[in-house]
């Protein structure tokens, strides 16, 4: 029976799990990821905020692994050989007629002084982190930033720095403690958040003034944070809290394999998702450099969905003889939330849509991750 390897628990190995499935009822599928559980990252912008829970957004996987005929191995990946057709694991070798890797990516934390900071993305402990320090807090100042990787413009993860610093501040209104801190944002880019379009980096930037956050440093290289500052090549500020979002590059393990990687770290894949130059090895979501990726074009949970379908469907047809011929389509779609109304931004080829912020948007953001977390229950 063809043996089907997927390594990630993420949006993007999921979706390949779902997709794959669809369309051969047969195959074995394998799929390795350290737990056996799904965190619903987009919700991880809400913990420190107190609207969410660590357990409220993570999905343990038994059932739906059951549903799909998934073999779950809970290990970590370490390498891979053979052109693809041997994964290394912390459990052992494993062998495969066919790859899709979904392990997204790691941050860049050359920054000196990067001790000092917190960052969300990291996952659900450092979201519980923030939380703590926010609430040991009666005053002070808050900075919240984020950074790029200077050999990949789409290696950055901007749009849940802007809802985390927009949701502390709501919260400190509600709690009426508002009026105790200075909040400040700092960024090296000169237009962070400007990928979103013209409209909604002006919209962003917008908001933050009538929020009343100062806009520290822009477009100003970082030299380091100390416990309580963030030094730039022009200067410094003050920070009791330092909470940031750095540029994001490949996993670690593609050291030990000879897949290509971009300047940038990730996984060079051409429009179908195939790995350049390997047999039968495809790459989803935030670990690859795709070939026709437009200058905006996201790393995000939609996009990695996306990949997965085009994945599944070329890893499938190549198993049959078949060249690989599906594409995917590049859209950039959020809601920026404030934790009582959001931003609708949408992005394609063609057009770029912004809806001003409403309770609506807030609410419809919270009623697609629950149905979105639905499907893996
Ligand atoms: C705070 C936050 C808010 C976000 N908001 C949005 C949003 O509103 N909309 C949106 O579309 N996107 C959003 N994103 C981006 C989105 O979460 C990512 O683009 C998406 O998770 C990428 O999917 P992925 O499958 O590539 O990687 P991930 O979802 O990160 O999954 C990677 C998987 O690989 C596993 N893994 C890692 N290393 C190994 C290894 N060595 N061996 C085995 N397994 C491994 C991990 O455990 C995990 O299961 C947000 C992200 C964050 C962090």
């Amino acid at each position: 029976m063809t043996k089907i390897t997927i390594i990630g628990s993420g949006f993007g190995g999921l979706s390949a799990v779902r997709e794959v499935r669809k369309r051969d009822k047969k195959c074995e599928i394998t799929l390795i990821s350290p737990r056996a559980d799904f965190i619903y990252s987009p919700s991880l912008i809400w913990i420190p905020t107190g609207l969410r829970t660590g357990k409220q957004i993570t999905v343990p996987l038994q059932k739906f692994f059951k549903r799909m005929k998934v073999e779950h191995v809970a290990a970590e990946v370490s390498g891979l050989k053979d052109c693809g057709r041997m994964v290394e694991t912390s459990a052992g070798e494993i062998a495969n007629d066919g790859l899709i890797i979904a392990s997204g990516s790691r941050f860049l934390k050359k920054l000196p002084g990067f001790e000092h900071a917190l960052t969300l993305c990291e996952g659900v402990k450092a979201a519980e982190q923030i939380k703590a320090r926010l609430e040991a807090m009666d005053g002070g100042s808050i900075a919240f930033g984020f950074s790029g990787n200077p050999n990949d413009p789409l290696a950055v993860r901007g749009g849940p720095m802007f809802e985390l610093m927009f949701g502390v501040e709501t919260m400190l209104r509600r709690h009426k403690k508002r009026q105790n801190f200075d909040l400040k944002f700092f960024s090296p880019a000169p237009k962070p958040g400007i990928r979103l379009g013209e409209k909604a980096y002006n919209g962003l930037l917008k908001k933050i003034g009538q929020k009343g956050i100062e806009v520290a440093s822009l477009g100003v290289k970082l030299e380091r944070f100390e416990a309580d500052k963030v030094v730039t090549q022009e200067g410094e500020f003050t920070a009791d809290l330092i909470l940031f979002m750095p540029g994001m590059t490949g996993p670690g393990w593609l050291d030990n394999s000879e897949l290509p990687r971009s300047k940038g770290g990730m996984i060079e894949a051409d429009e179908t998702t195939r790995v350049k130059g390997f047999e039968k090895v495809y790459v989803v979501g935030d670990s690859g450099n795709y070939a026709n990726a437009p200058d905006w074009g996201p790393k995000q949970a939609h996009m990695a969905d996306l990949q997965a379908a085009a994945a599944a469907a070329n890893l499938l047809g190549e198993l049959k003889g078949k060249a690989s011929k599906e594409t995917f389509k590049w859209e950039l779609i959020c809601i920026v939330d404030t934790l009582d109304t959001g931003i609708m931004v949408f992005r394609n080829e063609k057009r770029k849509t912004l809806l001003p912020a409403t309770k609506l948007m807030h609410w419809s953001k919270r009623a697609f991750e629950w149905n979105y977390m639905r499907q893996y229950r």
